[in-house]
Formats: C-alpha cells, sequence, structure tokens
C-alpha cells in the first residue's frame, strides 16, 4: 500500500476539565453531569445533532430500564405531558431539545461539526482530542476526557487493548436503518415489538410472511408506536455482516439498508392490517451501529455477572435491566445466543466503575457501549437507559478527578458513589 507523510502543526484552540467525546445519551450524560460539579467541560459531535442513535439514528423508545439517575431525568423533561403511559417512546424532536436545555443548563461548551480525529497525548496518556472541522485541524487540552463515541474512537488511537465484536470469531450485530411510516390506522395497526412477537394475519403469521418474502437478511418485523398521529417506528431493515469502524462497511449497510425499504412497505401493505395505506414518511439520518469495540478496562463486565445480578462493591451503575438483545449475526430474527422473551433475571445488575477504565491507558474513561464488557454482557447495557447512567457514572467521576487532580483509575470508587446517591442511585 502506498503511503505519504503528513506534517502538522495543529493550534490548541480550548483548555477544559473535561472533554466528552460523542453526544448520544451516554456522551450528553457524561457532560452534563460533569458540568453540574462545577468544570469546565466541552462536548465534542461530528454530527448536527445532539442525542447519538436516540436522535439521529430515529430510536423508537427506551428500552431496558435502571432506577434513579440521569435517565429517569431525561424521560421526566422529554414526555408528552398528555401521555404519560407512552413515557417511553422518543419523539425525537423534543428529546434533541430537552437534551440541548440540559447541556446549556449545566454551562457545557458544545462544538457539533467537530470529528474527533485522535486523541491529543501527552507522556502516553490521553491530554486532550484532536478533531477535524470546517476550521481546519485544531487541538482542546482537558485534564480527563470521557469516550463516548460508541465505537471507542478515542481509546482505539490512543492504543488501548480492544476486541471486536464477538469472542471467537469477531462477528458483530447487524446494522439497521430505522425509519417511519405515515398514514398507518393506529387503531387496527398490529405492532409486534420484539422477535418471538407472532400476530395471526389473514395471510398467515406475520414473522413467518417476512421471512418467506423479505429480501434477505431483512426478514422479520418489528413496529413500535409513536408519539405522532398514523405514525409508526420500523426496525425491519437489516444488514450483516458489517464492521461500524469502516466507512466503507457503513455505505454499504446505508445503501443496502435503503433498498430494502421500498420492499418492506409494500409487504407491510400487502400483508399488515392497518398499514394498507402506510407510506415512507422519514428514514434516519444515521445507520444504527449495535456492536464494534470493545475495550479491556480494569474489569469485563459478563453475562455471568448480569445473570447473577451481580452487586459489586464498586458500583456505579445500578438496577440495570435488560435482556440478552442478540440481534442474529447472519440473517435475520434473534442470534441462537440470544435471549428475549421468558430472560430468566428479573433483578437489576450493577456496573463497576472498573468497566469504565481502560486497563492500561490513563486520562481517559470510556462510556455508552463501548465500555469493558464481553458481547453477551454487552448486548444486555447497550440499551439507551443503562448507556445514560454509565455516561453519567464517567462525567461525575471525570469532574472529581480533574478537580482533585487524580488519575481516574486512582479516584476512590466511595467518592464517585457519594454524588451518585445526591442523584438519587442506590445499589
Ligand atoms: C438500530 C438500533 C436499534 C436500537 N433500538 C434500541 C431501542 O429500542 N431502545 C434502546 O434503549 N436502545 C436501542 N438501541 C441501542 C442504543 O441506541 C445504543 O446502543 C445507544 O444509543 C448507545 O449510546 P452511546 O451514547 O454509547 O452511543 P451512540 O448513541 O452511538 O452515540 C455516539 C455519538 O458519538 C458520535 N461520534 C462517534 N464517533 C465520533 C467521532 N470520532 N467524533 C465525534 N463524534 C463521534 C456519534 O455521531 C454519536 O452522536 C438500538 C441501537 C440500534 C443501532
Amino acid at each position: 500500500m502506498k503511503s505519504i507523510q503528513e506534517t502538522f502543526t495543529t493550534p490548541i484552540v480550548g483548555e477544559y476539565d473535561v472533554l466528552v467525546a460523542g453526544a448520544g445519551p451516554a456522551g450528553v450524560a457524561a457532560a452534563v453531569s460533569a458540568g453540574r460539579l462545577g468544570v469546565k467541560v466541552c462536548l465534542v459531535e461530528q454530527s448536527g445533532i445532539v442525542g447519538g442513535v436516540a436522535t439521529s439514528g430515529m430510536m423508537s423508545h427506551w428500552t431496558g430500564n435502571t432506577r434513579g439517575g440521569i435517565y429517569e431525568e431525561i424521560l421526566d423533561r422529554s414526555q408528552e405531558p398528555d401521555k404519560p403511559q407512552m413515557r417511553r417512546f422518543i419523539n425525537t424532536e423534543r428529546l434533541e431539545n430537552v437534551l440541548l436545555d440540559m447541556l446549556d443548563e449545566a454551562h457545557v461548551e458544545l462544538r457539533l461539526y467537530s470529528f474527533v480525529a485522535s486523541p491529543l497525548m501527552e507522556a502516553g496518556a490521553v491530554a486532550g482530542l484532536i478533531i477535524e472541522s470546517k476550521a481546519g485541524r485544531q487541538g482542546l487540552s482537558a485534564k480527563v476526557v470521557v469516550d463516548a463515541t460508541g465505537d471507542g474512537d478515542v481509546a482505539v488511537r490512543a492504543g488501548a487493548a480492544y476486541t471486536l465484536g464477538r469472542e471467537g470469531d469477531g462477528a458483530m450485530q447487524p446494522m439497521t436503518l430505522m425509519f417511519r411510516l405515515g398514514g398507518v390506522d393506529t387503531s387496527r395497526a398490529i405492532l409486534p415489538g420484539s422477535f418471538e412477537t407472532t400476530v395471526k394475519v389473514p395471510d398467515g403469521e406475520i414473522q413467518a410472511l417476512a421471512r418467506a418474502e423479505l429480501p434477505p437478511p431483512a426478514g422479520h418485523v418489528l413496529l413500535y408506536p409513536s408519539l405522532l398521529p398514523g405514525v409508526v417506528t420500523v426496525n425491519m431493515t437489516n444488514c450483516t455482516g458489517v464492521d461500524g469502524t469502516e466507512a466503507q462497511d457503513l455505505t454499504r449497510a446505508t445503501v443496502l439498508c435503503r433498498r430494502q425499504l421500498d420492499a418492506i412497505v409494500a409487504f407491510l401493505r400487502r400483508h399488515a392490517p392497518g398499514y394498507e395505506h402506510c407510506y415512507l414518511l422519514t428514514s434516519a439520518a444515521q445507520i444504527g451501529v449495535r456492536e464494534t469495540r470493545h475495550f479491556k478496562g480494569v474489569y469485563t463486565l459478563t453475562g455471568e455477572d448480569i445473570l447473577a445480578a451481580r452487586v459489586f462493591p464498586d458500583w456505579v451503575v445500578t438496577k440495570a435491566h435488560f435482556n440478552f438483545d442478540i440481534h442474529n449475526v447472519k440473517g435475520a430474527g434473534l442470534d441462537a445466543n440470544g435471549c428475549q422473551h421468558g430472560f430468566p433475571q428479573a433483578r437489576g445488575y450493577t456496573i463497576p466503575y472498573g468497566c469504565l477504565v481502560p486497563e492500561k491507558l490513563d486520562g481517559l474513561l470510556l462510556a455508552g457501549r463501548c465500555i469493558s464488557g464481553t458481547h453477551q454482557a454487552h448486548s444486555n447495557f447497550r440499551v439507551m437507559p443503562i448507556c445514560a447512567n454509565i455516561g453519567q457514572a464517567a462525567g461525575i467521576a471525570a469532574a472529581l478527578s480533574a478537580q482533585k487532580g487524580v488519575l481516574p483509575r486512582d479516584l476512590p470508587v466511595s467518592e464517585i458513589q457519594t454524588e451518585l446517591h445526591k442523584c438519587g442511585i442506590e445499589p
């Protein structure tokens, strides 16, 4: 492969206590939580939208749960006052504005349209970020950086150890372009919300019809109500065998999922009661990536920890609950290792601080879906309520580290827990 040598002089255009990379549920929660502790915070996001998959990915609803903390606060502030029973369903426009308000109130400086190209390193530790934008290449320095990019773009370029996808073969969960249908008769519409939900329709059973008629690897039916009249959110496009850390794979997945849209709309019109006159209303700005890198932390959360509902003494996320939502890595539906209905553990589990601290790298905390966990554990903690509360813990830890001048790995966890208690989080 040909290569060229590039030499840059990069201006440092900002100095902060805490820098957060990525404005998804984890990054926003981290930035707000750090800002509330009075430190100088900047949140850097490649797109023009805050909320990550929750907004630019056109997400239907918050699944799984935690108790207390910033997730509950986001729900309280973003719900439609006259529809309390729809509290977990997302109006993406409203959610984005609520997140912007929360950032503003916490005095977080926001830099949208800024891609984090690499970490700024000093003496082997992360000491800031190098960003690329319309203004060129610029440096931002910080006492502590939180990597909430989903893929761990900062951590990987700083040399943190990681594995890609599933242990053994590196297979990753499929990607999906979410979209919305208008013109649905919601008084009659079927809404199968999991792979294991079967629905009898005049022509047969809807999941079986989808497997037989949709262009593979599409082939399942996942439909969710929305807060808008006649509108349903659809999680049915599917692209397997792609790596979300490769731009060419992201491109391929986006094009393939877009090509499935017309067939899915036609299928629903043909077979699904309530969808006879539906039409494609809008699709997500970003392809949804479920899984990429899993970093090696001081501790790696496992599926066994989740099944045992383990309460770690150094907990920073508590009462986390969901299932093993592993989408089939080779086709439609649920993977053989996944478990949705009948998930055997109804009690919540905890996530220890060690999952947020890279095993060997200093100056950096991980937040959101890229923390240290196995493929199976990740399929559970990757949902947005849990990612938001991971972000809250990371933001508090980053702020305390910056204030006290200690490395994140040397911060006594009891100090993070004291702050989390104040936010209503109990083990
Ligand atoms: C198709 C799909 C359906 C899902 N369904 C649900 C559901 O129903 N309910 C649920 O609770 N969860 C669902 N999830 C899971 C959930 O949405 C994600 O796992 C969660 O949003 C992860 O949060 P995060 O903050 O870690 O990352 P993300 O939401 O991915 O946010 C990461 C942010 O970082 C930014 N970023 C990335 N790289 C860079 C960079 N180098 N520089 C600057 N910015 C960068 C991105 O633009 C993005 O805004 C779904 C996920 C997918 C993909």
